[in-house]
């Protein structure tokens, strides 16, 4: 028998932006649950922590046991090297500095730039691998917010890459609109509880790469922005279930 996930599936093929966090594996689970064929891209950049990307390769092996039909659609996984943002910018993210707020009202943590970059190196990989449509966790609702997570970027930014590479890419945002909470319902929806178990013990969201202690809503530090808001975003999506 055909499950509803088997006829309303999409022959388009896609490109996920799997950094190995929580958002982009709901956005992975989200892209699998719609797409023909699904590949994964990830970013190297001199991260303070890579403990993030270092459990990409399990994440995706555990992904395909979930769901038999997930496995048959997950293609290639790419890793790509952005070295130079670590050179060409300063922050939290990058270098041994504490987090904080700057006068601008952006957190240190922000990159310039970086999704920026991030989505056109995307579609230059998706143009040479035929993936139409670029899918990747951006958030207005919920974040800090960065402005190159906005929606109206997103959609400049698809004007942009289309004219430039003559192209007709699709940028999907599934977690644009949709507070942490939501996410974590989000992934119980796409996935079950087998989902919501496995991003809650095998992905990583701590900024300080803190990885000691398991708690209620996974690991990290509990204290910096990233745990507080993934911290903060499961007790209300319990909250919610038990409501
Ligand atoms: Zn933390």
């Amino acid at each position: 028998m055909m499950k509803p996930s088997d006829i309303n599936i999409s022959a388009e093929h896609a490109l996920v932006l799997f950094s190995g966090g929580q958002d982009s594996t709901t956005c992975l689970a989200w892209a699998l649950e719609r797409y023909a064929h699904v590949e994964t891209l990830g970013f190297s950049y001199g991260q303070r922590h890579a403990i993030e990307l270092s459990m990409r390769p399990a994440l995706l092996e555990k992904m395909r046991a979930i769901q038999p039909a997930w496995s048959s659609r997950l293609g290639e996984d790419h890793l790509l090297d952005l070295g130079l943002i670590s050179q060409i910018s300063n922050t939290a993210l990058t270098s041994e500095i504490a987090i904080e707020m700057q006068a601008n009202g952006l957190p240190n943590t922000f990159v310039p730039g970086r999704n920026l970059m991030f989505m056109m190196v995307a579609a230059t990989l998706a143009y040479r691998r035929n993936l139409k449509v670029l899918v990747g966790g951006m958030c207005e609702t919920d974040f800090s917010g960065y402005p190159d997570c906005r929606d109206d970027t997103m959609k400049a930014l698809q004007v942009a890459l289309n004219l430039g590479m003559a192209s007709q890419f699709r940028l999907e945002t599934p977690l644009m609109w949709i507070n942490k909470a939501q996410t974590w319902a989000l992934a119980e929806q796409l996935g079950g509880k087998a989902l919501t178990e496995l991003i809650r013990e095998h992905t990583h969201t701590c900024y300080l790469g803190e990885r000691g202690q398991l708690h209620d809503w996974g690991y990290g530090c509990g204290a910096c922005p990233a745990c507080q808001l993934r911290a903060q975003g499961f007790a209300q999506f319990r909250e919610s279930q038990n409501a």
